[in-house]
């Protein structure tokens, strides 16, 4: 097998001490054997004693009760993409580590020590989706198929941050692209989408703006900066004096009050734009201006990637402490370029699902639960089994339903009802199941009426008309 090492597992589940110390024996021949041979192997020895795994740190599970937020937030999302002419992509969370390395940039805090890397096999789990999205832009050539492509991806991301407060590990992004235009009003209007999505979500969030300016004024600024940081190199954080040498622009928005403070006087790129950025950088703010979006500019808003070129904003919320950005974004008109594609300008943003659902968490204390229909509670074996088949041919029918499974009292079914926040209950009892009736109660306004039970698809008629007139 050219090249192919051979790879082979064993798996020694140790029960007792005995045959643990039979499995370790088993081990050691093994371990003699991977010495004297050339083939790969792994052990995985299991310990037959019961552990205690948890998640790992800074990955977390999303539960019922907080879930509902994050359907609502995509559901928000997805009805205003739509509605802005956004078509879905769906995206691998692998890539080659130099799809990353090329696309952010070597000298950027995600390259340099925050990716989730397999280094031996040059693979990377995605920090961020606009490389991705780019890759598959190129490789299916959907320049050729739309001349301007409006993209939309959800999910989540992987960086090897320390987890904190609106700041994980793998966290997850809403990812909004526009590839093949450059005019200002595609920049505008993708911030008064992010706005318009904040603002239905019921979120007030302002809006940051800057120009990164281009490849023909941007070392213009970089000189006069790096000028400027000359003189006070000393008195920079050890990160700032090494970015002063390989990313200048990144000191500007060290968030070190010792580094704020040296920055305060820095130059503006926004008084160093070339005429052609400062005529887009214009168009830009018009068309804010227009749509009634509120802005504010920020000098030192650099963005922690080096894609970017003019165009940069950032959502901003007074809310989270030190996460203060809920979304974050810019044009990057060489880069598509850059990654072997066509010459096609782009601009996009991302939203950080994680934050936006702290915002909601902290607006709403409980998030709503999850909606039921009617709750089916049976009493005895024999309504039980009626409620189990009557159960399914409602949820064949489009009805949310719960019904209990364990045979429980008649009072602690009730009392799930109501923790479920269950619309209705059906009541099946002995004796009315007998006399072929059922009693529905409206838990709104605790009304109760007979109902007369026919055959399932009637029965289930009913509960339909039932639920329509509530
Ligand atoms: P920050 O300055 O907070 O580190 P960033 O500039 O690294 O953010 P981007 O790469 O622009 O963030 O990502 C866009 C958005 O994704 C951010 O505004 C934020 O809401 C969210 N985000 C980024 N990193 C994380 C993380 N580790 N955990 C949760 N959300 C994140
Ligand atoms: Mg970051």
């Amino acid at each position: 097998m050219n090249g192919v090492k051979t790879h082979y597992s064993l798996l020694i589940a140790g029960k007792r001490a005995e045959s643990s110390s039979a499995g370790r024996t088993i081990l050691d021949f093994f371990l003699q054997l991977l010495l004297i041979s050339a083939v790969n192997f792994s052990f995985f020895y299991v310990e037959d004693q019961p552990v205690n795994i948890k998640a790992l740190n800074g990955f977390k599970d999303i539960l019922p009760g907080e879930v509902e937020l994050w359907q609502r937030l995509e559901a928000v999302a997805r009805d205003i993409f739509a509605r802005f002419n956004f078509s879905e992509i769906r995206l691998p969370i692998l890539e080659k580590t130099d799809l990353f390395a090329r696309a952010i940039g070597e000298a950027t805090d995600i390259v340099e020590k925050e990716m989730y890397t397999f280094v031996d096999k040059q693979v990377t789990m995605r920090p961020e989706a606009t490389a991705s999205l780019l890759r598959a832009y190129i490789e299916h050539g959907l320049h050729v198929q739309k001349p301007v492509q409006r993209l939309f991806t959800i999910g989540p991301m992987f960086r090897h941050e320390r987890p904190q407060k609106g700041r994980l590990r793998q966290f997850h992004q809403m990812d909004v692209e526009v590839l093949g235009s450059i005019s200002p009003r595609v920049d505008a209007e993708m911030m008064a989408m992010g706005a318009m999505l904040l603002n239905e979500l019921g979120l007030s969030v302002s809006l940051e703006l800057n120009s990164l300016g281009c490849p023909v004024c941007r070392p213009g600024f970089r000189a006069s900066l790096l000028a400027f940081l000359d003189d006070r190199h000393e008195a920079l954080c050890d990160d700032c004096k090494r970015r002063s040498a390989t990313n200048p622009l990144r000191v500007l928005d060290c968030k070190k009050p010792r580094c704020r403070e040296q920055v305060l006087e820095a130059p503006s790129l926004q008084d160093h734009l070339c005429a052609d950025c400062a005529d887009h950088f214009s168009g830009v703010q018009a068309g804010l201006d227009q749509l009634g979006v509120h802005y504010t500019l920020n000098k030192f808003m650099v963005r922690g990637l080096d894609y970017y070129t003019r165009t940069t904003f950032e959502f901003i919320t007074g809310d989270l402490g030190a996460q203060a950005a809920v979304g974050a974004g810019g044009r990057y008109d060489g880069l598509v370029e850059q990654l072997g594609g066509p010459s096609v300008p782009g601009i996009g943003f991302a939203l950080g699902m994680e934050r936006l659902v702290l915002l909601l968490q902290q607006k709403e204390a409980e998030a709503p639960v999850s909606g039921t229909d009617f709750y089916v509670a049976g009493i005895g074996e024999q309504s039980s089994r009626h409620a189990f088949g009557l159960t399914h041919a409602m949820r064949a029918s489009g009805m949310r339903v719960a019904m209990d499974l364990e045979g429980r009292s008649l009072k602690s079914q009730m009392k799930q009802a109501g923790k479920l926040g269950a619309a209705h209950v059906l009541i099946l009892g002995e004796n009315e199941l007998a006399a072929g009736k059922a009693v529905l109660r409206n838990m709104v306004t605790q009304e109760q009426q007979e109902i007369v039970l026919q055959d399932e698809a009637t029965t289930v008629q009913t509960l339909i008309l039932q639920l329509k007139s509530s």
